[in-house]
This record gives C-alpha cells, sequence and structure tokens, in this order.
C-alpha cells in the first residue's frame, strides 16, 4: 500500500484496511458502535470486540447494562467522560470515571451491571474483550479497578502523552501484564505536527482506532472513529503521525490460535463447552461467588 519512510531502519507495518464500524445497541438500549466485530475475531485474536460509545443524550445510555452474565475471556473497559456503577456476583463494586480503567476477568463465570452514575452529560468510553487460553478459560474470576493516577503515563519531546493501560511502551511498563496474550494497549494524545513510534512484535496482531482529529500511518489516513487493522506485514513498529491534534487508541497482542465459539456473552473453544455454559447459567451456577472448574 505504501513505502515506509526512508530514513528509519525500523520496518513499520502498513495499514491493511480501514473498519468504520457498526452502529448498534447492547444492553438496556445503550447506542454504541462496534468497531471490533464478531467476523474480525479471527483476524484480531486474541481481541474478541470492541465496543465505542459517544453519546451526550442521556436517553442514547441511561439504562446502562443491567444484570447480564459472561464466561471465558475478559473485559476491559475505559473510561474518557462520564461514570459507571459496577457490581458483580463475587461481591465486587466500583465506579469508574474519566481516565480509568476496569479489567474484568470473567472466567468461570460471573454476573455483573454496569449502569451510569449519571443522568445528563456525555458518557464516552470503549469495552474491549480479551480472550482467555483455553486452559484459563475455568479460571476464577477476578476485577480490578484502576483509577486514571494508577496508569502510568509519559509524554515525548514533541509532546505525545501516552496512557499505558497494558504491556509497555518505551520502558514504560502499563497497569496491567498478561502472560500467552501479552497484551499493548495505550491511549495516545497526539499534538498537531507531531509523531509517534511503537516497537510490535511481529507476530502480534494489531489495530488503532481514532477517537479525535485524524492520523497518518505508513500514508493511509485514519479519519475520526475509524479503526486500522494493522498489516502483519512484518514490520517491527507502527508510526502514527498527526497533521492535527488527535486520540489514538493502539492496542496489540499475540495471537492464542485456538478455536473460537461465542454465544452472546459466553466465549469458549467448543459448542459443547457453550451449551455447558448455557446449562451452569440456567441452574443458576453464576449467582454463586465462582463457578468452580469441572
Ligand atoms: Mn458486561
Amino acid at each position: 500500500m505504501s513505502q515506509p519512510s526512508n530514513l528509519i531502519a525500523t520496518p513499520l507495518r502498513a495499514v491493511e484496511r480501514l473498519v468504520q464500524g457498526v452502529a448498534t445497541a447492547d444492553g438496556a438500549g445503550v447506542r454504541l458502535t462496534r468497531v471490533l466485530t464478531q467476523n474480525l475475531q479471527r483476524r484480531l485474536d486474541p481481541f474478541l470486540m470492541l465496543d465505542a460509545f459517544r453519546n451526550e443524550n442521556a436517553d442514547d445510555y441511561i439504562g446502562g447494562f443491567p444484570d447480564h452474565p459472561h464466561r471465558g475471556f475478559e473485559t476491559v473497559s475505559y473510561m474518557i467522560a462520564g461514570r459507571m456503577r459496577h457490581h458483580d456476583s463475587a461481591g465486587n463494586a466500583g465506579l469508574l470515571g474519566p481516565g480509568g480503567v476496569q479489567w474484568m476477568t470473567a472466567g468461570s463465570g460471573l454476573i455483573h451491571s454496569e449502569l451510569p452514575e449519571q443522568e445528563e452529560g456525555l458518557m464516552e468510553g470503549f469495552q474491549l474483550w480479551l480472550n482467555l487460553p483455553a486452559r484459563d478459560k475455568m479460571i476464577a474470576p477476578n476485577y480490578r479497578d484502576i483509577p486514571p493516577a494508577a496508569i502510568p503515563e509519559y509524554t515525548t519531546a514533541e509532546g505525545v502523552r501516552v496512557r499505558v493501560i497494558a504491556g509497555a511502551s518505551q520502558g514504560v511498563a502499563g497497569a496491567v501484564q498478561r502472560p500467552h496474550t501479552e497484551p499493548l494497549y495505550l491511549d495516545v494524545h497526539l499534538p498537531a505536527g507531531s509523531h509517534f513510534e511503537q516497537a510490535i512484535p511481529p507476530g502480534h496482531n494489531a489495530f488503532a482506532y481514532t477517537y479525535r482529529g485524524a492520523v497518518e500511518i505508513a500514508d493511509t489516513t485514519v479519519n475520526d472513529r475509524q479503526m486500522a487493522i494493522l498489516a502483519n506485514d512484518g514490520g517491527t513498529a507502527v508510526r502514527i503521525a498527526a497533521g492535527e491534534a488527535a486520540r489514538v487508541l493502539l492496542i496489540a497482542g499475540r495471537p492464542l490460535g485456538e478455536p473460537i465459539a461465542q454465544y452472546g456473552p459466553f466465549v469458549m473453544n467448543t459448542g459443547e463447552e457453550l451449551q455447558q455454559a448455557i446449562r451452569d447459567y440456567q441452574a443458576g451456577l453464576f449467582e454463586a461467588a465462582s463457578v468452580q472448574a469441572r
């Protein structure tokens, strides 16, 4: 698609394709854009879903996400504006505010609710689903609230602010590290005329999502609210350039290469495991603190 800048020795990843996302509603009528949809799960393994929501009108978020189950993966919620209250069947509760992250490991299963703690004003954020390896799908549920001040960040000489939610960037370790999938999750704020480079192992699947302004990645323009899937072309880094001020999520991880079986909020490896999840849920097992691994 394009040649990397000839002054940089590191081979840079190109953009394979741009994705616009699909407008939908989930929970009790929350309007959102499903950026990473089910048909991209194999291509972007270990990531299963990315939802983006940015609603000014309370009618579009006030219903929130009442009690619902999950099993077999992790949900990562990142709030930009607004507040959401979390409760789950493992006894955890928390309030997610601007700049904060909630990292929830559904594991063997839980029931939780995510409800807005506001009746007006902007509600903006993201929810990413990260798969668990087969051997960890039935681990005990876990939940972690990461307040804004606990997310490591740094600013480059060009004034690029980098919040390191997971993984590592230029020697700064993120708030969360995960074995197996080694997720990288950065929120990058670029001033006008700046650029940012990040190393990404060639075997990892990677994408960028622009949520303010527009950026250039390897001569491809990524507009506001577009996802760029980065090519697995042997490149060892990505270069993001901003003509105008922009904000981008940069997400990458090591693919699991295992079968993916999804039925709504359950993501397992086989249809039989999905049937078991449904039976366990209907039998009320998710209402216990945790479902024992079997
Ligand atoms: Mn949920």
